[in-house]
């Protein structure tokens, strides 16, 4: 058995099942998302087998040779998420809670198959056989993520598919878009529609090291970029849903913002005129002011539109990052201090926050925000990202926030993963070994029962800036993030990296066969 992530349970049996074209797939055709998973599986099966499974709701014709998903809601043992899989020789039954659980069991199903069920040309001559086992099986954490910057760099639709599709391999749930920063706007806004007009475009400074590019200089053209329309979102949001993955929409501010203030720099304190950045921007002091009102109703109607979009409850807000400088020489911003009886400028940072959290909460969505959002008082509701070390999301747990954990040390996939000289370029100074990621547990030790449940799971963070390609993001996220998958998924206790290296010998050439440029084991 060479599952990834590793299942609680496994029980081996003698015999196998052999798939052959004269399978069929048994669902109740009524329910809609299980009748989606049964689509995506046969499609699977079609493309590395050539054989088209009947999918079909009748278990009286068909004893033998079935693939039954048995969705029960009585199956309540098995959690939102968790599932069995049974294996014998005459068939093979996955029963759940949940589609999501049933959609677990089949990726676990795929696994069990040859390899070259990831394929993308039928083989013939091929034995599809799967070995007779029964599985129980359960995630340890219900945010199981990973995010992705497309601002840095961006990459096209239909990689962003690809990248769903990886997560789905291992059973992670959560794909964190990062839509929006210094260096590029890549959501289209109907009501703004300079935001990917002028902020989605850069000078292409390709070729120079990321922090020593020049700013955009009078009289260049800026053409290097891109951006998703809306018809893009709704397209890779609803192909996320067939997956079982949220998607988790991230709109930077009160910092990360240059692009949006390239386009609208009536929303900064200076005023302007902005280019957006051709590479690093730091320290990042052009930021969004909140003295005018106008900035709030501009964000707001961006927010608007953001939300239609994403149908999930969580809305990402950034707040990393923001040096205060414009806002202590700005009169607006002073004004403001003074009227609402702040403090300083980080109580003005706590104030823009908790604005804006006010108002995602009165459309029935969740704030999140990256740890920093914890300085000068955090909004009751919201649910924090820690990524400076673990002291954010503990700090949060003990408030009774709900909080994700994405420490560099264990959750940066844009540091480098080997000896420096001998990889590509990556953020400068940085170590993540495969190793290390496998070890992760996002749960810290000394926390009560109660603070522990406030931890929701794990995420591996992206940031592309080292990442032009997106061959070069696959390259960089595995086989790291088949390792935070088990982290994330399975359950602790009995960790072994090498049993886990011998399984991943076998899940590269799964890799192989679905085409991604992972970096080789050592
Ligand atoms: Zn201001």
């Amino acid at each position: 058995m060479n599952i990834i992530p590793k299942p609680k349970s496994t029980q081996e049996y003698k015999g196998e099942f052999l798939l052959n074209s004269t399978t069929r797939i048994i669902v109740n055709l009524k329910e809609g998302p299980l009748l989606e998973t049964a689509e995506y599986f046969a499609e699977r099966v079609k493309l590395a087998t050539g054989y088209e499974l009947w999918i079909s709701d009748n278990t009286f014709d068909h004893k033998e040779n079935i693939i039954f998903f048995n969705l029960d809601d009585e199956n309540t043992k098995f959690g939102k998420e968790g599932y069995s899989l049974e294996v014998r020789p005459t068939n093979i039954t996955i029963r759940a809670n949940t589609s999501s659980g049933i959609f677990y069991g089949v990726q676990s199903l795929l696994q069990l198959f040859p390899v070259q069920i990831y394929g993308n040309h039928a083989n013939a001559g091929m034995k599809w056989s799967v070995p007779s086992v029964q599985i129980e099986d359960a995630p340890k954490y219900p945010w199981r993520g990973m995010h992705l910057d497309v601002c840095r760099h961006f990459y096209p639709k239909e990689f962003i598919k690809k990248y769903i599709d990886l997560l789905a391999l291992h059973k992670m749930n959560v794909f964190h878009w990062h839509l929006t920063e210094d260096q590029g706007w890549r959501i289209e806004i109907m009501n703004y529609p300079q935001l990917t007009e002028i902020g989605a475009w850069r000078v292409d400074r390709s070729g120079i090291i990321w922090n020593e590019r020049k700013i955009q200089q009078p009289g260049e053209t800026a053409d290097y970029g891109g951006f998703y329309t809306q018809q893009d979102i709704l397209e890779i949001v609803d192909y996320a849903a067939k997956r079982c993955i949220l998607v988790v929409p991230e709109i930077e501010l009160p910092g990360h913002a240059l692009a949006a203030l390239a386009a609208y720099p009536e929303y900064s304190c200076t005023g302007g005129p902005f280019d957006v950045a051709t590479g690093g921007y730091w320290p990042i002091v052009d930021v969004f002011c909140p003295g005018n009102e106008n900035t709030f109703t501009f964000l707001e109607g961006i927010l608007d539109e953001v939300m239609t979009l994403f149908p999930g409850e969580y809305i990402h807000i950034g707040g990393d990052e923001v040096n205060k400088a414009n806002w202590g020489k700005c009169p607006k911003c002073q004004q403001r201090i003074i009227a609402e009886g702040l403090n300083d400028e980080n109580e003005l940072q706590s104030y823009f926050i908790k604005r804006i959290e006010k108002f995602v909460s009165s459309k029935g969505k969740k704030l999140i925000g990256w740890d920093e959002i914890l300085e000068g008082g955090i909004p009751p509701e919201a649910t924090i990202m820690s990524w400076r070390g673990i002291g954010g999301g503990i700090e949060a747990a003990k408030q009774n926030h709900d909080v994700i954990m994405s420490p560099t040390d264990y959750c940066y996939f844009d540091y480098y993963q080997g000896t420096p000289s001998s990889e590509p370029d990556a953020f400068p100074d940085s170590l993540l070994l495969l190793e290390k990621v496998y070890e992760y547990n996002p749960t810290p030790p000394d926390l009560t029962p109660a603070e522990k449940a406030h931890i929701l799971g794990g995420q591996g963070n992206v940031w592309t800036e080292y990442m032009p390609t997106s061959d070069q993001v696959e390259y960089m996220v595995l086989p790291r993030m088949s390792a935070l998958a088990e982290a994330v998924w399975s359950s602790g206790a009995e960790k072994d990296f090498h049993e886990f290296y011998e399984r991943l010998n076998v899940h590269c050439r799964r890799l192989d066969e679905l085409k991604v440029n992972y970096r080789p084991t050592d």
